[in-house]
């Protein structure tokens, strides 16, 4: 919850530095509710932001070293401006490569950062940890970043500091998403539109308790499929095809497969922010179940501990909503939306730990 987060954040810089922090920022985590492996295909994607997230308590301090503490991990990492890449991708990989890629950095900080995302989830804790860096510097040099300039600089970060050759989408929520509205994000223009949940919907994530193994480099397969893809159908992303042309298309099996999850899923966003902008549940969870089948039978991104997670908490949930895996895959969180009365007895049904997301 970022407001005993930020507390936290604070009395730990405290502790470290000997004095108090000039701010504190937050950033929050993201789940994707649908439009999942399409942000960079140029589509649409339905995230929104969680309660959990990332906070750093910051003060300016002389010359131009930075001197970070990664109070979760009991690490530290200090470096002058432009920084250079750590000997292999960690932590320290994002906030050094926020620092280059934002080019906000005006003399040295000092900054400690703590989080209550579960890392690696699928929850976007890299994405959340990028931003809040972001709003740290521009808050101490006193400059303007918007939402899409932070969340570009974070794209740009997880590209060429982290190695994750991930989309824009992650970083547009955390950045530019309210909470407890649904973002309708356009990522070929980054245009955007918040829908309000219906406070009587709940949404929640649970964890699989499979944590991700290789996911970067099944991530960046995936992508190059994608773009094998749109390039045989002669279009600049799988954005501009349709399903028809993917089924007279001629590709192979797999890439095929691939892309009918795209160009689907692209089209399930649609239809899911049309059912949100209705109140209609039903249709809404009929959507994440279409979309979960996608991603495990299609584009082949989830595992069977997801899939029975998944299972379970459909049984519990039946028509009136839906479960789907979300983020990137292989392992990671399963979130669900639910009438919110009947949250109490998916709880009890499943004996399962939620995070409450709205
Ligand atoms: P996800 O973004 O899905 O949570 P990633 O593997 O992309 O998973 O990002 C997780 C990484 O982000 C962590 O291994 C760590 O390097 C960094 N990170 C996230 N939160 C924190 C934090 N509170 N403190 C330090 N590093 C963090
Ligand atoms: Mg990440």
């Amino acid at each position: 919850m970022s407001a005993e987060l930020k507390d936290k954040a604070a009395r730990l810089f405290a502790e470290r530095f000997g004095t108090d922090p000039e701010g504190v920022v937050f950033a929050p985590g993201r789940v994707n509710l649908i439009g999942e492996h399409v942000d960079y295909n140029e589509g649409l994607v339905l995230p929104m932001p969680v309660r959990e997230g990332t906070a750093i308590a910051w003060a300016r301090s002389e010359g131009t070293e930075f001197e970070v503490v990664a109070a979760d991990f009991g690490e530290e990492d200090s470096f002058a401006v432009p920084p250079g890449k750590p000997d292999e991708v960690d932590w320290r990989s994002y906030v050094r490569g926020m620092v280059a890629e934002s080019g906000l950095a005006a003399g040295g900080m000092r900054m400690l950062v703590t989080g209550d995302l579960p890392r690696g989830s699928g929850l976007s804790s890299s994405a959340s940890l990028c931003v809040a860096v972001g709003c740290a510097l521009a808050e101490a040099s006193g400059r303007e970043a918007s939402p899409v300039e932070l969340a570009q600089a974070a794209q740009r970060t997880e590209h060429q500091w982290a190695e994750v050759a991930c989309g824009i989408m992650d970083q547009m929520a955390v950045a530019a998403g309210e909470p407890g509205h649904a973002m309708l994000l356009d990522c070929r223009d980054l245009g955007f539109s918040l829908h309000r949940l219906p406070e009587d919907w709940a949404v929640v994530v649970t964890e699989s308790g499979v944590t991700r193994g290789l996911i970067d480099g099944e991530y960046n397969a995936r992508r190059a499929q994608c773009e094998a893809a749109a390039r045989a159908l002669g279009v600049a992303s799988l954005r501009d095809a349709s399903m028809a042309d993917v089924e007279a298309s001629g590709l192979d099996d797999l890439t095929r497969r691939r892309a009918l999850h795209v160009v689907d899923e692209i089209a399930r966003t649609r239809a899911a922010a049309d059912a949100l902008g209705r109140s209609d549940l039903a249709a809404f969870g009929a959507i994440l179940r279409k979309g979960h089948a996608s991603l495990r039978d299609l584009f082949e991104v989830s595992v069977p501990a997801v899939d029975a997670v998944v299972e379970e908490l459909q049984s519990v949930i039946g028509a009136q909503g839906g479960a789907r895996m979300t983020g990137g895959g292989f392992g990671g969180a399963v979130v669900a939306v639910l009438a919110a009365e009947r949250l109490g007895e998916l709880e009890r049904q499943t004996g399962r730990s939620f995070l409450r997301v709205h």
